[in-house]
């Protein structure tokens, strides 16, 4: 309750009090029986003015008055009441052992009530020379004519006490009313406050539940969006994410969304606000871009946006993007606000995370399918590869063992000759076996020496000459080569492997080029042939274990000879990369450092 009304009902209450207070007077006017001369008539007047001032009071006390004037009239009314009492007590001098000075009493209790412990005292005082006169009046009207001052004391001292108990009672009651009127004024902010809390937690509720949405990563944005339109009023907001120094819109909405940094465009953090944020991971205010500080401002401001709000969005210590919020007036977010979209980043954040996370994770168990497929791939394959020389072999054995004596010296050769070239082919298939599963563990050993590539690039093409009749195999090596630091074996395992894919893969007839040269401080070799190609998207497969093409033109074999070649290429810090195109034919380029 305010002071002003506690004022306003402390004078109707007193004023109604007064009005019994004037039937009570009438009342004891009227009994007092035997009055000396004259008295009885100023008793009546006395009693008059009480009457009409009792009016006026009351009429005055129903309006609503300001403050100051409110605080006037309780004084006039307090002076009125102790005016009337001291004229009552003053004319009933003449009763003798009459109780009329105990009236003042109702004065001093309303001056404790209005004004407390001063109040009362100051009534107290007051009423001091009102009680002398009496005192002087009485002992002038009764024998033996002696003034007691005893009589004065005793009822100013009895004033005094009253004044200070009721006083104090006042002054304690006012006290707990105002503790528990700003109790009850605390706890209803607080249940506002709490309400509010709720509703925003309701609503920020309501942004995770969108961001978990879905796991694609712009549609669980959009959701959000929706829902942040509800908690925090926006003209433009945007989700940006941080991608190798690149700011990536995510999502946008409101203003220029489509025409100013659209949803999936990028641009060079360098500059931007967003760089600002990785650097210091916390929240930027521009309370008015009017002096645009970063370059995309001019932009928002060409749309009449003024204030723009940029919270990091938060993985642990790291930002990883900022969620953006923009409006057309110039200082236009709350503290509150600020902290709210901190929070919003927060969950943005975390969502990032999850989707990213599922997504490796969804990647990892798509990787690890394939790989499966492609041991199962490799078994069946094995088998097969291992099984056909193997029949081969074990049926000319039998052969020569049991017809030994029918057959002719030429064809003993040529069951000599298919026997020896399957063993060799198993004995290729095992050692690759082996090789893999030494470069697995890390096992794979190197004899490193200096490697003459011209001597082994035609070494090498010659070999392969020997072996093939229908494609025909060149070399060409720019001399002088800068001799390789490397295993000579080994170089040479991966140069057979390219001719023999290349003729392999190639149609009768056809050539196969091998070139060597020295280029930028590197020595490179292509082997280049016109055979089917490989399309774009296998060629990140064929290099890996057991990846073979199997569509089209498939050949016998196992898919570990690039495999191998591109680990031995790269265990000599050089490189082993294709270049083809379906039906264009194949360069295989074996890039190697020159020893410093
Ligand atoms: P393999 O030849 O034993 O299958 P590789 O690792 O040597 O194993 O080759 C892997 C795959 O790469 C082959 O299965 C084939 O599909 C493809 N490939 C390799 N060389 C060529 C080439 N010169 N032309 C077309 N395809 C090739």
């Amino acid at each position: 309750m305010t002071d002003l009304r506690r004022l306003r009902e402390t004078e109707r209450w007193l004023a109604w009090i007064r009005v019994g207070g004037v039937g009570f007077a009438i009342f004891q006017v009227a009994v007092a029986g035997y009055y000396p001369k004259g008295y009885e008539r100023l008793a009546w007047i006395t009693t008059g003015i009480f009457a009409v001032g009792t009016l006026v009071l009351l009429v005055l006390s129903r309006r609503e008055w300001p403050r100051r004037t409110q605080v006037a009239l309780g004084a006039c009314a307090l002076a009125f009441d102790f005016a009337i009492v001291s004229a009552y007590i003053l004319i009933y001098n003449f009763q003798l052992g009459s109780p009329i000075r105990q009236v003042i009493f109702v004065p001093l209790v309303e001056a404790a009530l209005r004004y407390g412990i001063t109040g009362a005292l100051g009534l107290t005082l007051a009423s001091a020379p009102v009680i002398a006169v009496f005192e002087w009046l009485r002992q002038r009207r009764f024998p033996p004519h002696t003034y007691h001052v005893n009589y004065v004391t005793l009822q100013i001292g009895l004033e005094a006490m009253m004044a200070l108990i009721v006083g104090w009672l006042f002054v304690r009651l006012r006290r707990e009313g105002n503790i528990a009127e700003t109790r009850a004024a605390e706890a209803e902010r607080l249940r506002d406050q709490l309400g509010r809390r709720a509703d925003v937690l309701e609503a920020a509720n309501r942004c995770a539940r969108a961001l978990s949405s879905s796991l694609e990563l712009e549609q669980a944005f959009d959701a959000f969006i929706r829902e942040v339109r509800g908690l925090v009023p926006f003209d433009r907001v945007a989700i940006v994410l941080s991608e190798e120094g690149t700011a990536q819109v995510m999502a946008v909405a409101g203003a220029g969304a489509g025409r100013v940094l659209p949803p999936g465009s990028a641009r060079p953090t360098r500059g931007t606000l967003l760089e600002e944020l990785l650097r210091t991971n916390r929240a930027v205010y521009r309370r008015d871009m009017q002096h645009a500080e970063y370059p995309e401002e001019e932009e928002f401001l060409a749309l009449g946006l003024r204030s723009r709000l940029a919270t990091p969005l938060l993985q642990g210590a790291r930002t990883v993007g900022m969620l953006s919020l923009v409006r057309r007036e110039a200082d236009a977010f709350s503290t509150e606000e600020i902290e709210l979209t901190g929070l919003l980043g927060r969950l943005v954040a975390s969502a990032v995370q999850n989707i990213r996370a599922y997504e490796a994770e969804r990647r990892t168990v798509e990787e690890l399918r394939r790989l499966s497929a492609l041991r199962a791939d490799f078994v069946s394959l094995v088998s097969h590869e291992l099984r056909t020389p193997m029949a081969a072999v074990i049926g000319s054995a039998r052969t020569l063992q049991q017809r030994w004596r029918e057959l002719t010296a030429t064809q003993r050769e040529s069951f000599l000759d298919l026997i020896a070239g399957e063993t060799g082919r198993l004995a290729t298939l095992i050692g690759d076996v082996l090789d893999t599963s030494r470069i697995e563990a890390g096992t794979f050993s190197f004899r490193f020496g200096d490697v003459d590539l011209g001597d082994l690039v035609r070494d090498s093409v010659a070999t392969a000459e020997l072996s093939s009749d229908e494609v025909q195999v060149r070399a060409e090596v720019r001399d002088p080569l800068p001799s390789v630091r490397g295993d000579h074996e080994r170089l040479r395992q991966v140069l057979m492997n390219l001719i023999d894919n290349a003729i392999k893969y190639s149609p009768a007839g056809d050539d196969v080029e091998v070139r060597a040269y020295a280029e930028d401080g590197r020595v490179r070799i292509d082997v280049i042939d016109r055979g089917p190609g490989i399309a774009r998207e296998d060629q990140r497969l064929i290099f890996e274990k057991f990846g073979r093409v199997t569509t089209g033109n498939a050949r016998p074999g196992t898919g570990l000879g690039l495999f191998i070649a591109r680990s031995i290429a790269e265990a000599h810090g050089g490189t082993l990369e294709v270049s083809s195109a379906l039906d264009q034919g194949s360069t295989f380029t074996l890039d190697l450092p020159v020893q410093s």
